[in-house]
């Protein structure tokens, strides 16, 4: 029966989330050099599977170069349909129950929105996570029709100098039936974000914006209720603003955001240690993700580093990050072992 179908299938995916190891994971993408952009040599030396290679100026590492370890590594070749296909299981346990965060870090221009929406001219193969995502909940349940009844509705809310926004007003929570229903919902954002911004690039890149889809689903044979919730965020940019350079309201907006990302690394890094206190209450940021961050919840951090020698010490410092939240989840699984 079409029941016994979806156990199977669910099994099959528990078996899959078993294998995730642990509830945080860290993959790093790397953007490719973009068309038109003077051909130069890339800071990154080598890619394999789960390390990384960066060519680095004497004063960040001593032999000329440092690797980074993380669950996974995309290069620069890597597409959008290979970079979902990974995330997969993941987004599919919200419609059994689980709360789902995947987060976008990196600096300004290395490929975030990207990687979460898509490139501007957007074409069936750069849709992104977000899209990705809702159409495969959205299969999902029209597969689990008459087995499981699915309610799914979705939110987006921007987080701007430690204020929280809804991206569009008066629809906090919109109840959506297919993607173009909620791509209509993202234009509308993405339109309400510019608004009182001279210069919306700007601050699309100095604001972090979460989608965020809620799964009400009720099983019809036994009545059970499951719940799913899942945060979609495109991050601020990462990159240190040099204090000496800008005053005023840039330089307020650069500490909000240097506040709400270290907050989230504390976050996270206190989940992987199992810390009984987590700092959830430091930024709107982390107060917003707490259903999704820790318990039973699962993380998925991605981040992402451009290949231009300039940028080798955004890019150092975005994999330190990265790391520090990720290797102490690594180390804790290979203990566990
Ligand atoms: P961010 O959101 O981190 O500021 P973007 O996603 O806007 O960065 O990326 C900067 C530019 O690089 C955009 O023009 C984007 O289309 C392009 N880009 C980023 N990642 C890739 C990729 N993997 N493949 C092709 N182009 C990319």
């Amino acid at each position: 029966s079409g029941y016994h179908k979806v156990l199977e299938e669910n099994r099959k995916l528990y078996n899959q989330i078993q294998d995730l190891k642990g509830n945080i994971r860290v993959y790093c993408r790397v953007r490719p050099f973009l068309p038109g952009q003077a051909r130069s040599f890339s800071s990154v030396a080598g890619i394999e599977e789960r390390t990384i290679t960066i060519v680095t100026p004497t004063k960040y590492g001593k032999d000329g170069s440092k690797s980074f370890t993380f669950n996974k590594v995309f290069g620069p070749a890597a597409t959008q349909d290979e970079v979902f296909s990974d995330m997969q299981p993941l987004i599919r346990s919200v419609l059994d129950g689980f709360n789902v965060c995947i987060f976008a870090y990196g600096q300004t221009g290395s490929g975030k929105t990207y990687t979460m929406s898509g490139p501007k001219a957007l074409t069936e193969e750069s849709l992104g996570v977000n899209y990705r995502a809702l159409n495969d909940l959205f299969n999902l349940k029209a597969q689990r029709k008459g087995t499981i009844d699915y309610d799914i509705s979705v939110q987006m809310i921007e987080i701007y100098n430690e204020q929280k926004g809804l991206a569009v007003p008066d629809a906090s929570i919109v109840h959506v039936t297919s993607t173009s229903d909620v791509v209509e919902l993202m234009n509308q954002g993405q339109k309400n974000r510019a608004v009182g911004s001279t210069a919306i690039n700007d601050r699309s890149s100095r604001s972090h914006s979460c989608l965020t889809v809620h799964v009400h689903g009720r099983d019809l044979t036994s009545g059970t209720i499951l719940r799913g919730c899942m945060h979609l965020v495109d991050l601020a940019g990462s990159e240190r603003v040099d204090k000496s350079e800008v005053v005023g309201d840039r330089l307020k907006e650069a500490q909000y955001i240097n506040k709400s990302l270290s907050a989230l690394g504390d976050v996270i890094a206190s989940l992987s240690q199992k810390n009984s206190h987590v700092p959830y209450r430091n930024s709107k940021l982390t107060q917003l993700l707490q259903d999704s961050l820790g318990g039973q919840a699962k993380t998925l951090m991605f981040v992402h580093i451009s290949p231009e020698p300039d940028a080798t010490g955004e890019t150092i410092s975005t994999l330190k990050f990265a790391e520090r939240v990720a290797s102490v989840e690594l180390g804790a699984a290979k203990a566990n072992k």
